[in-house]
């Protein structure tokens, strides 16, 4: 029973010391990654192991041959045990990954959720009393010239008209938030899109005397869900001509690069201050020109839709200052090797 007590002994004895010194180089690898703390735990577990096996076989005196069987069978378990656990430990750390950047993924959402909601209570509310405002003037006949009657009539059309579009665009933000953007991609030729958004566009960028400047062919053929696309080149353009003064001209480009194709709009507005660039993409971000609902900017969701639907395509989009305004840039993974 001594000797037995006595063999757990010194196995325990060297078991702690291989175990103490994994410790040391555990802390001396703090901060890299995952996998690598996974492997070298199970290093240092079997590293222990084989340790109080060999002090255990040297303490009873074993002779040179039993030995020898003993540090091969040991050696292939060691082996064994540390292919086995180096598949399982990677596996593991790819999902102790996966569930960080699940974490992350539902902090951002939160985040957006948080402005959504800070959004509407500003957006909403502050039209909805000035609405409120004008007709309780037209009920208790505050105005009743006709002209006033039809002014107010037309005002309250047009914020309500915008207050929709503001409604349709949340409902679409919160789509897109809540990861319920069901995609059916199709392949695209960019130029009709393009061709259907500046048609749209036409009669404002005459209003204000803007040339839209699109090339007739050349167009690359996209894959994507085909109301996503016309919302971002729909999105993209009308903000171009919105901050682009009279008489400015608006560029809209395509082309492919290796695996993308890219879609680029310029326009004329004087450029985004460089503190802005950053933040236009963000959830109800307007710039300094349109902090009120009744400027002439929108509701700040425009960006944030397009960098939302964008990104579900597994794209991305940029913007930089360039030239007389600024440049708007999305790429998005290609349908083929065509040019329509
Ligand atoms: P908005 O409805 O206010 O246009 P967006 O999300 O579309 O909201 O744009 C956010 C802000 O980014 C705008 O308020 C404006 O300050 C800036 N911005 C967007 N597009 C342009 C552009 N083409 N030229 C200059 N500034 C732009």
């Amino acid at each position: 029973m001594r000797d037995i007590l006595l063999i757990g002994l010194y196995a325990l004895t060297a078991g702690a010391v291989v175990g103490l010194l994994g410790a040391g180089l555990m802390r001396l690898l703090r901060g890299r990654s995952i996998t690598v703390h996974v492997c070298v735990l199970l290093a240092i577990t079997v590293a222990a192991v084989v340790a109080g096996v060999v002090t255990v076989a040297r303490a009873m005196f074993l002779s040179g041959h039993d030995l020898q069987v003993v540090l091969v069978t040991v050696a292939a378990s060691a082996a064994v045990s540390l292919a086995v656990g180096t598949i399982f430990g990677r596996r593991l750390a790819a999902a102790a990954m996966w569930a960080a950047q699940a974490r992350e993924r539902e902090r951002r959402m939160e985040a957006g959720r948080r402005d959504l909601v800070a959004w509407v209570s500003h957006d909403l509310r502050t039209p909805l009393a000035g609405l409120r405002a004008m007709i309780e003037a037209l009920q208790d006949g505050v105005v009743a010239d006709p002209a006033g009657v039809a002014e107010y009539h037309r005002r309250i059309r047009a914020e309500t008209d915008r207050m929709s579009g503001l409604v349709d665009d949340l409902f679409e933000l919160s789509r897109i938030h809540a990861g319920a953007l069901r995609l059916s991609p199709a392949r695209l030729p960019l130029g009709d899109v393009v061709s259907d958004a500046v048609a749209a566009v036409a009669p404002l960028a005459a209003d204000r005397g803007i040339s839209v400047l699109a090339a007739d062919r050349g167009w690359p053929v996209v894959t994507a869900g085909a109301a996503e696309l016309n919302r971002v080149v729909d999105n993209l353009l009308t903000n171009a001509l919105r901050y682009t003064p009279a008489n400015g001209v608006v560029r809209i480009e395509a082309g492919r690069d290796g695996r993308d194709v890219w879609l680029a709009v310029s326009d004329s507005c004087g450029g985004i201050p460089d503190d802005d660039l950053p933040r236009v993409f963000d959830v109800a971000f307007r710039g300094t020109r349109a902090r009120t609902p009744q400027g002439a900017g929108g509701g700040g969701l425009g960006l944030a839709i397009v960098r939302g639907l964008v990104e579900a395509h597994g794209g991305r989009v940029r913007v930089g200052n360039v030239g007389p305004g600024c440049r708007f840039e999305v790429r998005l993974p290609a349908a083929g090797g065509t040019t329509a």
